[in-house]
């Protein structure tokens, strides 16, 4: 009698094992959904991406309304969105800690993030590019040989540039900073030669002083990230760009942010 009650309560005990097993790998989407809301990591300092208007501080962007498309998937309302402003420093820390679902911010897909998030397939293609001061000598990649580079923590820039030197025999001088404001005003003030970032970023950061070079070093495909282990969010975040790319409202949302 003993041995059959212990056998019974092994297997009950068995179950509830694989239950939690189970519940744990469906988790994630269950933790949204509890939680009432889909939090995004988004940028606030771009425009046409993620821009915080100062008059109203609302949130608006192309990668806003993309998280609202993902929020409507998961809820059937594209309001149950909680959107947090991240940097491109903070971005991968916030989404580490679980301080965010997704990352919807300007953020390249490469194989070394790879490794630690689910990405969903891109929805915008930018390229690397270098911004200039008008009045340096500095014309085009070729003539970049010896000269200082202000790139920000975070960003792809410095691993594409490595690629470019070795591929070229150039040599540059890197110097790394908090915020791309910050290598703005390094290049105005002649610290660094070149401002090395997506062209969709320079561009928010030229003015008459300054020229974006002809060259572009690479192609940045941004795509949203979820974490690793977050497998269901990461196949309604696939889902949900899949069908904005094949019904055409994808394209309908960067033609409405000017980004065709
Ligand atoms: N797309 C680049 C990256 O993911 C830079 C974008 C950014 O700084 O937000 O590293």
């Amino acid at each position: 009698m003993k041995k059959i009650t212990f056998l019974i309560c092994t297997v009950i005990f068995m179950g509830m094992g694989l239950n939690l097993v189970y519940a744990d790998s469906a988790q994630d989407i269950y933790k949204i959904k509890n939680r009432g809301v889909l939090v995004a990591g988004v940028k606030t300092d771009m425009e046409k991406f993620g821009y915080k208007d100062p008059k109203t501080d609302n949130i608006d962007g192309f990668e806003i309304d993309i998280a609202r498309a993902i929020a409507k998937k998961i809820f059937g309302d594209a309001n149950k969105l909680e959107l947090i402003p991240v940097t491109t420093q903070s971005r991968e820390y916030l989404l580490y800690s679980g301080k965010l679902d997704i990352i919807a911010a300007t953020f390249t897909i490469t194989t070394q993030r790879e490794q630690f998030y689910n990405f969903s397939p891109p929805y915008y293609t930018d390229g690397l590019a270098l911004m200039v001061r008008k009045d340096s000598n500095i014309k085009s990649l070729k003539t970049l040989n010896g000269k200082s580079i202000g790139t920000v923590y975070g960003t792809t820039s410095r691993a594409v540039l490595r690629e470019v030197a070795e591929q070229s025999s150039m040599k540059f001088k890197f110097f790394s900073f908090g915020a791309y404001s910050e290598i703005k005003s390094a290049l105005a003030s002649s610290a660094v030669d070149c401002f090395v970032a997506d062209k969709s970023i320079l561009s928010q950061y030229i003015d008459d002083s300054m020229m974006i070079l002809d060259d572009t070093l690479s192609a940045e495909n941004y795509g949203i990230a979820s974490l690793k282990g977050d497998t269901q969010l990461g196949e309604v975040v696939n889902e949900v760009i899949n069908e904005l790319k094949s019904s055409g409202e994808l394209s309908k949302l960067a033609k409405k942010w000017n980004l065709e």
